[in-house]
């Protein structure tokens, strides 16, 4: 049955314990950062952090929000990212049938242009190894959720920020949750539900959150965002309103 993920930003605290779950079960190094008088640490995800607590300070309403997300692999139905890399090495990106989870074999390190699946990606998830070269994201923690167990960064979540399940059942409390935050927040959404296997429910314009909150096709460079999208994926937009 295929799956996904709720992630209800309304409830998260930013205790960071999804974060360091997730390094914690893949086994992944620290990563050495500096202070840079914002507590989100490290500053952006990297080949070995795959999961990344974005903090945001920003005034709505005439008052001034502290926003907090949970970036991730959005788990995408029609992956541009495995799009662009089965133009160069099968087999690098496959699509778990079971539960639809996009996951990063080794043979992403044979990709002769490693930038193309990374600038594929609307919402800036894939990182490279520089010493092995292989491709690196969340795998959904697949090896725990085959086996009956949640995400690690569910299950650690204290706030019910995260939830994960079958697909129609996560879609379904998403607007359930929507409906009822509207109640006092209207513009809240959530992002591109259509398209992905992980909804974001945000209070105020995700781009105040984060810029890739929801899917951007703005990045200019080699690999233009916008250029890849028009040739391997449909347009994505948000739904839930
Ligand atoms: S564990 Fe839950 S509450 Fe804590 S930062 Fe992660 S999503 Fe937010
Ligand atoms: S979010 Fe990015 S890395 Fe994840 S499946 Fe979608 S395109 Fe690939
Ligand atoms: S599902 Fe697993 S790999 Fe993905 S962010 Fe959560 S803990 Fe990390």
């Amino acid at each position: 049955m295929p799956k996904a993920f709720f992630i209800d930003t309304t409830k998260c605290t930013a205790c960071r314990g999804c974060q360091v779950a997730c390094k914690e079960w893949h086994n992944n190094p620290a990563t050495e950062t500096k202070q840079v008088g914002t507590h989100q640490n490290p500053q952006d995800l990297n080949y070995s952090t795959y999961k990344l607590v974005r903090f945001s300070e920003k005034e709505v309403d005439n008052k001034l929000h502290w926003l907090f997300f949970a970036d991730q692999c959005r788990h995408c139905i029609v992956p541009p990212c495995k799009e662009v890399a089965d133009m160069d090495v099968e087999g690098a990106i496959i699509i778990d049938e079971e539960t639809g989870c996009v996951y990063y074999t080794e043979k992403t390190a044979e990709l002769s242009d490693p930038e193309g699946p990374i600038m594929a990606c609307p919402y800036n998830i894939p990182r490279k190894d520089p010493n092995s070269n292989r491709l690196a994201k969340c795998d959904m923690c697949l090896d725990r959720v085959q086996n009956g167990m949640k995400p690690a960064c569910v299950q650690v979540c204290p706030t019910g920020t995260m939830n994960f399940g079958d697909y129609e059942e996560m879609k379904e409390l998403a607007q359930k949750r929507l409906a009822e935050v509207k109640k006092t927040r209207p513009a809240a959404v959530v992002g591109d539900p259509d398209y992905h296997r992980c909804f974001y429910l945000m209070e105020y314009d995700p781009g105040l959150y984060y810029e890739y909150a929801v899917a951007s096709a703005d990045v200019p460079g080699p690999h233009d965002r916008r250029s890849m999208l028009a040739n391997v994926s449909r347009p994505f937009k948000v739904l839930f309103t």
